[in-house]
C-alpha cells in the first residue's frame, strides 16, 4: 500500500490570524488554479519533495495540546487528495480543536469529489481569489469568496467572522532566520506596510502564508 505523501510549503505555531484562537498554520506546496493576482506564488510549484503524512503529524503532535485550531492553507490542499485526506484523519485522532481549510476550487467542485475530506473539516473558505473583487471580511481575499460552516464547532467558532472586519496579520520569524507574514491582508496594506518599513531601509518581499489568496 502506498503510504500518503505531503508537499508543503511551511508549517508554524501560533497563527492567530487565519482562523480564531492560537492556530497551527499547515501551507501545502503546489496549486493548479494559479489565480490572475495571487500573492502566494511561492506555493504553486509542486516541485518540492513530498513526506509521509505520518510525519508531518508527528511535527506538528507537540503544539496540538496549546492550539485553538489548524488551519490548512496554501498552495491548494485539495491538489494532494491522499495526503489531505490522511492529515485530516490523523488530526481527528489526537486533536479536539477546529479545522478550517482553504480552497480555490468552487464548493460544488469539492462536495462530488471530496466528500470525505469534508466531512473531517469544520469551516472551508471555498472559491478562487478574484483580484477585481475587494473584500473587508476576515480570512478571505476577495468577496466572492465563500465561508461553509460544516459542523457545529465550525459555527461555533466562526460565524462571528462572517460579519467581522479584517484586520489582523501576523508577523512570524522563521526558524531558518527568515520573516514573513501569515494572514490575509486588506488590499493596500502590504503597500502600506512597504512603504513605511523603506522609509527605515528595510526590503518588504511578499513572499507569505496566505497573502490575497483563496486555498
Ligand atoms: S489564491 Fe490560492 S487557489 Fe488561487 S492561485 Fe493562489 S494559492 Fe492557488
Amino acid at each position: 500500500m502506498t503510504v500518503p505523501r505531503l508537499s508543503l510549503s511551511k508549517l508554524h505555531f501560533p497563527i492567530t490570524a487565519l482562523g480564531p484562537g492560537r492556530r497551527i498554520g499547515i501551507w501545502f506546496q503546489g496549486c493548479s488554479i494559479r489565480c490572475a493576482g495571487c500573492m502566494s506564488r511561492d506555493t504553486w510549484s509542486f516541485s518540492r519533495a513530498g513526506e509521509p503524512v505520518e510525519t508531518v503529524v508527528a511535527r506538528i503532535t507537540p503544539w496540538l495540546a496549546e492550539a485553538d485550531g489548524v488551519t490548512i492553507s496554501g498552495g491548494e490542499p485539495f491538489d494532494q487528495p491522499e495526503g489531505l485526506l490522511a492529515l485530516l484523519a490523523g488530526l481527528r485522532q489526537s486533536f479536539d480543536g477546529d479545522v478550517l481549510a482553504y480552497s480555490g476550487y468552487a464548493f460544488g467542485v469539492l462536495e462530488a469529489a471530496h466528500g470525505r475530506a469534508l466531512s473531517l473539516i469544520d469551516a472551508l473558505i471555498s472559491e478562487p481569489f478574484v483580484e477585481a473583487l475587494p473584500t473587508d471580511r476576515p480570512i478571505r481575499g476577495s468577496a466572492n469568496q465563500r465561508l461553509h460552516l460544516l459542523t457545529a464547532l465550525g459555527a461555533e467558532r466562526f460565524a462571528g467572522l462572517d460579519t467581522a472586519r479584517a484586520g489582523s496579520l501576523d508577523l512570524v520569524s522563521g526558524a531558518d532566520g527568515s520573516v514573513w507574514i501569515a494572514g490575509v491582508p486588506r488590499r493596500g496594506d502590504l503597500h502600506r506596510l512597504s512603504h513605511i518599513l523603506a522609509t527605515r531601509g528595510i526590503r518588504l518581499a511578499t513572499s507569505a502564508g496566505r497573502m490575497g489568496g483563496a486555498s
